[in-house]
């Protein structure tokens, strides 16, 4: 016997997947160069060239013993103090190698710290619009998820609209700042705001209610604008990062939890990070990748394609008289369906070889989601189809 919502799980593509696997089959009838495939955020800048090198030069290193064999749980050590090292350099936070926990990417980070506060009817907030593996996340853990509506005038963070839905049994809220899929980037303010509210009501139900902050986006800002370091805003926060988009390292799959000391109960929490992470098998995340992003923790990424491409497509499309989010950071253009519903429009789209995910998944109806990680001359090219597409709704 088997459980049927994990084969319902496997079995069914997400809408991005399909539409990526349909752009596939279509790239093989047109050719590559006629289909305008803004279905996924897979990083299209290369790493940096000291990353890639460093990437070879673990790979050929003699110790091998070393650079492909297990770590401690938590990672290797060197690792650890040389991020905790980073992370103090930028955001002067007090972070100790003892307070890192390396994972397999941002995705089992927020597994493992979701599955830490899955006490009995446990509700962890999310803000629509949101990566749409937060809800599968929270249930598998065995939380609920709470919904907050996205606020479609300005898809920023709110504290009044995130009130109502902190009960006694919150445990905590996802804040992904720069967000996927609007490209926002959330001010101090706001997030001071809602730590304050959060202390509050922590207060008065006699226990913290974390943020967990996830942020494999957070290098990724333009116009000058800085992510806050929430940990610095609230002390009850528990960062999940990864360099799958900073460093374009996705298939590495590295990335670590971060519990302060300053968080409630930081020693337990960290316990429970790591023994969710034991729990579901996953301890010693990739020992090249620890060692890669021990020398390369403090590389920027170069994000001059991504700001170039988002600038470009989001001139472009509002011209024709798309309403779009002008995104601040990330690497996407959160789009409202001109016409008809969002999957619609993205059905409609395939017509023009266009092909742009709806995001219902997301929490959003009514709106689409484009990845700006593609090539520029994509997107250039692209551009006398969105025009013809809109003007066919006319
Ligand atoms: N969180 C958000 C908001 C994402 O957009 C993604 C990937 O797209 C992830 C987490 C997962 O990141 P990783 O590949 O590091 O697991």
């Amino acid at each position: 016997m088997l459980v049927n919502e994990m084969v319902q799980l496997g079995a069914k593509r997400s809408g991005i997947r399909e539409l990526f696997e349909y752009g596939l089959k279509r790239k093989a009838e047109v050719g590559a160069e006629n289909v305008f495939d803004f279905s996924i955020g897979n990083p299209s800048v290369p790493a940096p060239e000291a990353v890639r090198e460093e990437i070879a030069r673990q790979a050929a290193r003699e110790d091998s013993v070393k650079v492909h064999g297990y770590t401690s749980a938590a990672g290797a050590m060197s690792v650890r103090e040389a991020v905790a090292k980073n992370l103090n350099e930028r955001f002067h936070c007090g972070a100790r190698a003892q307070n890192l926990f390396f994972t397999c990417g941002a995705a089992p980070a927020v597994m493992s710290v979701l599955k830490s506060l899955s006490v009995p009817d446990a509700e962890i907030i999310i803000l629509a619009p949101y990566f749409p593996e937060y809800t599968t996340f929270i249930r598998a853990a065995g939380c609920k998820p709470v919904v907050v509506p996205a606020n479609t005038k300005d898809f920023d963070l709110h504290v009044d609209e995130v009130e109502p839905y902190v009960t006694a049994h919150t445990q905590a809220i996802i804040i992904n700042s720069p967000n996927n899929p609007t490209g926002i980037v959330y001010h101090e303010e706001a997030l001071r705001a809602l730590g304050d509210m959060l202390r509050e009501k922590g207060e008065a139900f006699g226990h913290p209610i974390y943020i967990i902050a996830d942020e494999p986006y957070r290098e990724l800002v333009y116009d000058g604008r800085v992510a806050p370091f929430i940990p610095n805003l609230y002390e009850n926060t528990i960062v999940c990062y990864s360099w799958s988009k900073s460093l374009s390292l996705p298939g590495e799959r590295i990335g670590y939890v971060y519990v302060p000391d300053q968080a409630a109960d930081s020693v337990d929490v960290f316990y429970a990070v790591a023994g969710s992470a034991r729990a579901m098998g996953h301890v010693c995340a990739p020992t090249t990748a620890q060692y890669v992003v021990e020398k390369c923790c403090g590389m920027m990424p170069d994000i001059a394609a991504y700001d170039e491409n988002r600038k470009t497509l989001y001139e472009a499309l509002t011209s024709y008289g798309y309403t779009c989010v002008y995104p601040q950071g990330a690497f996407y253009v959160l789009m409202k369906a001109p016409f008809g519903t969002a999957l619609e429009f993205s059905e409609k789209a395939k017509e023009y070889n266009i092909l742009v995910p709806p995001c219902e998944p997301f929490g959003c109806p009514g709106y689409l989601r484009l990845s700006t990680c593609v090539s520029h001359e994509m997107i250039l090219k692209s551009l006398p189809a969105f025009k013809a597409l809109i003007e066919s709704g006319k």
